[in-house]
């Protein structure tokens, strides 16, 4: 596995697969009052790029990539990251997938469908969560630091994989496209206002 860090951007040499994994980090859970710090992808190749955001969020080529129709984003939970990668880049994320909502279509057995838990119980691979809370605005990400948000996208294609699996035996994955197809708005509604009160609801 390698880990490269960029500061502000991707290279424009940077080539995405056809299925990207992204994650990012943030000074904390409030779009609006906690910026975006870091944005983490991974090919699915074992390799995480890191992107580090200081000050400014032009980034271009990041943008291309975040918005490329014949590029899926795959993340784990994507609502909190597509909200704030609009907040922040001023982009829609698309097209998507999200390994929670897989989880929670097929997995519906349990109720633990944290990265964490479906890491251990879809892959048998355990992965910490103790850099969860750390200082994301730091200058200098500290090698504990880049070693965790590696970890958050380095599974996410295997995730899928096995996911996707289950979401055609229970026939499910038309439902989980129209999931992931709505997660634009459903972040879009957190912007907006809506992010606690359930519009569905009677
Ligand atoms: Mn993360």
């Amino acid at each position: 596995m390698a880990i490269f860090h960029y500061d502000h951007d991707l290279p424009a040499s940077f080539i995405p697969s056809e299925m990207i994994a992204v994650d990012c980090e943030a000074m904390g859970l409030n779009h609006f009052r906690d910026r975006l710090c870091l944005i983490q992808l991974s090919n699915g190749d074992g390799n995480a790029h890191l992107v580090q955001f200081h000050s400014t969020y032009e980034a271009p080529n990041l943008k291309k990539v975040l918005t490329d129709p014949k590029v899926i984003k795959i993340f784990h939970f994507a609502r909190f990251d597509v909200a704030l990668l609009q907040q922040y880049l001023g982009v829609l994320t698309f097209p998507l997938y999200c390994t929670k909502i897989a989880s929670r279509l097929t997995r519906t057995f349990s109720d633990r469908h944290g990265l964490r838990d479906l890491c251990k119980d879809v892959l048998g691979v355990e992965i910490s969560k103790q850099q969860q809370s750390s200082d994301w605005g730091a200058e200098k990400l500290t090698d504990a630091q880049q070693h965790y948000a590696a970890n958050d996208v380095l599974h996410l294609h295997a995730l899928k994989k096995q996911l996707d699996k289950m979401l055609l035996r229970e026939g499910r994955a038309e439902l989980a496209k129209a999931c992931f197809d709505f997660l634009p708005a459903r972040a879009y509604l957190d912007l907006s206002g809506w992010a606690e009160e359930d519009i569905f609801h009677h």
